[in-house]
């Protein structure tokens, strides 16, 4: 979603310090998904965050050439890894597509609406669709790291799943369904869990609420569920 220029914006930008990133290379995904890398070195950021990246010049802030991007890549990786669909032909989607190795955008404002647990809970269950996987590669790669979380992954997708093969391997339940089994595998895997287990979500307004539905349905309490909303 691209900044809105405000007096706040205005502010923030001025107190948020930027840095230049390196892109090194891309890959594609899947249909119009691709994924872009760039040289790590410098860059502090935990599993799950979100930041800011603007590809172009001084003049494209007010062209829309600003976006959040999750970090998909594990803190400790040698490069960032960042996942989108570039089909939309915005202005910065295609400054992406153009990117050539060594070219330079720049990163700021990093923050966190997900969070892995300090303590080891019983279960970690992650439920996202399409680019909503972005933020859950980098926290199932970072738990499997710690060790022994046990991790559930639901992943709804009407062609290819994101990230399937990778992670596949690193969770304890792998669910890959389609739009409609998603509403009840949701709610099976929520039923009959114990308090101490942490339900992310990630992805559109849409999903998120009928995934929230679906959780109250099956008992999960509010405050059990971490939400990343792509809007
Ligand atoms: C915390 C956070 C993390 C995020 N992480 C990711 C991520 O990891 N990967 C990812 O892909 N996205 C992520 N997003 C979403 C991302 O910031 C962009 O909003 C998204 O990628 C779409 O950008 P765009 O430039 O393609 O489309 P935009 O130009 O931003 O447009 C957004 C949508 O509105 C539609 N639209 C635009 N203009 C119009 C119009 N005039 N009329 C009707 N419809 C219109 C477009 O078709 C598009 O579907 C994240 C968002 C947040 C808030």
């Amino acid at each position: 979603m691209p900044l809105v220029k405000t007096k706040q914006t205005r502010k923030t930008r001025k107190q948020v310090p930027r840095m230049k990133i390196t892109f090194t290379r891309k890959v594609h995904e899947y249909d119009d998904v691709y994924s872009f890398f760039f040289d790590a070195t410098g860059v502090k950021y935990r599993a799950g965050q979100y930041t800011h990246l603007r590809v172009g010049g001084a003049l494209d802030f007010f062209l829309g050439s600003i976006r959040e991007l999750s970090f998909a890549s594990a803190p400790g990786d040698p490069e960032l890894m960042f996942s989108m669909h570039v089909g939309s032909k915005s202005k910065f989607k295609e400054k992406m597509s153009a990117l050539q190795p060594n070219d330079k955008i720049s990163l700021f404002g990093t923050g966190a609406h997900i969070k892995l647990p300090e303590s080891r809970p019983a279960s970690l269950v992650f439920i996202a669709g399409g680019v909503g996987m972005t933020p859950f590669r980098s926290m199932i790669l970072e738990a499997h790291k710690a060790g022994n979380y046990p991790m559930t992954l639901v992943q709804v997708q009407r062609g290819d799943f994101l990230y399937r093969k990778e992670l596949k391997p690193l969770v304890s339940d792998y669910n890959a369904v389609r739009p409609e089994a998603f509403v009840d595998t949701v709610k099976n895997v929520a039923r009959g869990r114990s308090d101490d287990v942490i339900f992310y979500v990630c992805g559109s307004s849409r999903l998120i609420a009928s995934v929230v539905e679906a959780l109250n349905e099956a008992g999960v309490e509010k405050d059990s569920i971490q939400i990343e909303n792509y809007k």
